[in-house]
């Protein structure tokens, strides 16, 4: 059964074929670290995280790299943002850089915490400016590329003459290219359609470096296309992103790698569809956007409660990635309630004692069963659909609790059959949808130090100083304050 992706450049499901396999490039655009991660960041990096393990279950070499955009950079659709890192650097009177990795570590982790696995590679923009320069300058010398008072565009008609400018996105040239010279910025374009390789710095910019063109900074799609090509060649397997960055960036980027390496950069296109919030789309003016801090503390008006990151993770994974996802905090509160119901049952199903080779007593039952989880390989095979997955491990859950209950006989089940659930489970839910049990993990932390409270008071009771002393300071080294009450009770927090 093999692996098919929707591929967004040719809008077809496509049967996964490596260039070089058994390695594999994948490639995902990463987060402009000039502020925290929000909703939005969440679904492309656990979209692309299963794609990652899946791939790496199948034994594949995955060499994934996602960038940190931390040059700052053109943000809105033909019109040169201003640069958010600079500004907010001048707002919070700190070195752009400190604020590039004040994010950089929150961002880390935010996504610890949502159980996504560290990409192979983490390349910064600002650490690839002599590969863009590269770029830039090969881009001028074929002939798409032109320099106006310091800055350098792509010149996008040229491109189109010969190439399909908006083959990735169904955007019309002659529609991109109608100029409406009013627009800012538009006035050193040959073409609106035109984007920037190269910005000159104007004298207050503070992040610029030094070029052939004079002191400026990259345009956004270059960096992309500068550090794909530097870790993964002119060509890899996939590259990714949400579908918000379809056009210009992608397209841009195709655009950048065709010229300068000869070669569409990637094989699979792939592209995860957007959140929503309570049915509004996500952003700054429906003043709507939660960070991920405040879905994990609860703290924000949208939010009824706090929720934990393998709920948010779980929530997202319930939905197939091409399909449009809405959050609410009713929703969020029927996916708490699901995935606790799925570790009860897992945690059942592990501790479930199987012994010998005995057949099944209730044939229809087993084979129900193992159809259910034959199923997992051909979902998750049919375009990542974890969505199918999981509705199909939470036909199995109630199984389980009769299993338990002792509604259901434990013969009717063969051994073979407990033994598939047991390993299948194990494989989805832990290593490909990448789901940890933080309760279970919590409730172990507290069981330990509860534990150690004990042996403290123990220690105490006989008079053994020297334990009870290294119990309280070593945990104190971890961040655990144990205080002796008045009343002999012993009470620990975390400082
Ligand atoms: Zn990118």
């Amino acid at each position: 059964m093999p692996l098919k992706v929707y591929n967004s450049l040719s809008k077809k499901k496509e049967v996964f074929v490596p260039i070089n396999s058994p390695h594999v490039g994948m490639y995902v655009c990463g987060p402009t670290v000039s502020g925290e991660s929000h909703l939005g960041h969440a679904r492309p990096y656990i979209t692309f995280d299963v794609v990652y393990r899946y791939l790496k279950y199948l034994g594949y070499h995955v060499r994934y790299v996602r960038n940190i955009t931390d040059a700052g950079h053109f943000e809105e659709e033909g019109r040169e943002a201003e640069d958010k890192i600079s500004k907010k650097a001048l707002l919070e009177k700190v070195e752009p850089m400190e604020l590039v990795q004040k994010y950089t570590n929150l961002f880390h982790w935010a996504f610890k915490q949502l159980n996504t696995l560290d990409p192979d590679i983490e390349p910064t923009a600002t650490g690839h400016i002599v590969e863009q320069i590269g770029m830039i300058e090969k881009l001028l010398e074929a002939g798409y590329a032109y320099e106006v008072n310091g800055s350098v565009y792509f010149d996008v008609k040229k491109y189109a003459f010969s190439h399909n400018y908006g083959e990735l996105s169904g955007r019309k040239i002659d529609d991109l290219l109608e100029t409406t010279r009013e627009l800012e910025g538009q006035d050193e374009k040959r073409n609106k359609a035109d984007f920037a390789l190269w910005k000159s710095a104007p004298p207050k910019h503070i992040m610029r470096w030094k070029s052939p063109w004079g002191e400026g900074f990259p345009g956004w799609h270059i960096e992309c296309s500068a550090m794909a090509t530097k870790y993964l060649g002119p060509r890899f397997d996939i590259h990714g992103g949400g579908m918000d960055l379809m056009f210009p960036h992608h397209e841009s980027e195709i655009a950048q790698s065709t010229i300068c390496n000869h070669a569409s950069p990637a094989k699979y296109w792939m592209h995860n569809n957007m959140i929503t919030i309570n049915g509004k789309k996500m952003g700054k003016s429906y003043n709507n956007v939660i960070k991920l801090t405040e879905m994990f503390s609860g703290n924000h008006p949208l939010l009824t409660q706090a929720f934990s990151p393998m709920t948010i993770r779980f929530f997202i994974l319930q939905t197939h990635y091409r399909s449009t996802l809405d959050f609410s905090s009713e929703a969020l509160i029927a996916a708490e309630k699901g995935l606790k119901r799925l570790w009860e049952a897992y945690e059942i199903l592990k501790k479930w004692p199987v012994t010998g080779d005995h057949l099944a007593k209730d044939i229809e039952l087993d084979e129900k069963i193992n159809t259910l989880i034959k199923e997992f390989d051909e979902f998750i095979n049919d375009d990542f659909n974890t969505a199918k997955v999981l509705a199909n491990i939470f036909e199995i859950v109630p199984i389980i609790n009769s299993l338990k209950d002792g509604l259901i006989d434990p013969e009717a089940i063969s051994a073979n059959t407990v033994r598939q659930m047991k390993e299948s489970f194990s494989i989805y839910i832990e290593q490909i949808l990448g789901l940890k049990n933080s309760a279970e993990s919590s409730e172990q932390f507290n069981g330990i130090i509860e534990l150690l409270v004990e042996i403290r008071k123990e220690a105490k009771t006989k008079k053994d100083f020297f334990t009870s002393d290294k119990i309280r300071k070593q945990l104190a080294v971890l961040g655990i304050e144990m205080k002796d009450e008045k009343d002999g009770k012993i009470t620990w927090s975390r400082m």
